[in-house]
């Protein structure tokens, strides 16, 4: 499937219903279809790319353009005490639809989520080698 057969580009050529929240001339937000929480959202370009690492800086700008802006809207509609702001990028780490999105996930202290995702630790010395890798591959 290509990022423009995709439901999320059905949504953009309104071929399929969903509950939108915001458009402007770069970027579509809406309810996402199954909830974590009441007022999960998700926020689209409607230039299609798969990934954050196809998209150009004006479309990543208007992403986080419209994340800064709907997000505290969406945190007074459903009363929620902090949010998550996420995308997952490649099957591995969730990601079922392969165009770029962006989830806006209101969090409540009672919503009994402990953590997204789970946590671990370093051996001695590890973190400052892979550090100290990602810097190289990066110089
Ligand atoms: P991913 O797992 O790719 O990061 O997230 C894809 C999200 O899209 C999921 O949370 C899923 O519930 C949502 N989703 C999938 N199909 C539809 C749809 O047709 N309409 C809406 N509104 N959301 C969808």
């Amino acid at each position: 499937m290509t990022t423009e057969d995709t439901v999320f580009t059905k949504i953009i050529r309104r071929e399929i219903p969903a509950h939108i929240v915001y458009e402007d001339t770069d970027t579509l937000a809406f309810l996402d279809i199954n909830p974590n929480n009441p007022g999960h959202t998700l926020v689209i370009p409607k230039k299609p790319v798969r990934n954050i690492f196809d998209a150009d800086d004006a479309t990543l700008a208007a992403l986080m353009h419209t994340i800064r802006k709907i997000t505290p809207a969406i945190q007074d509609a459903v009363g929620a005490d902090g949010v998550n702001i996420n995308s997952n990028h490649g099957a591995a780490a969730g990601q079922e639809v392969f165009y770029l999105h962006f989830h806006i996930i209101p969090r409540f202290s009672t919503d009994g989520y402990k953590h997204t995702w789970g946590h671990t630790t370093y051996k001695e010395g590890e973190a400052s080698l892979l550090a100290q890798k990602i810097a190289a591959q990066l110089a």
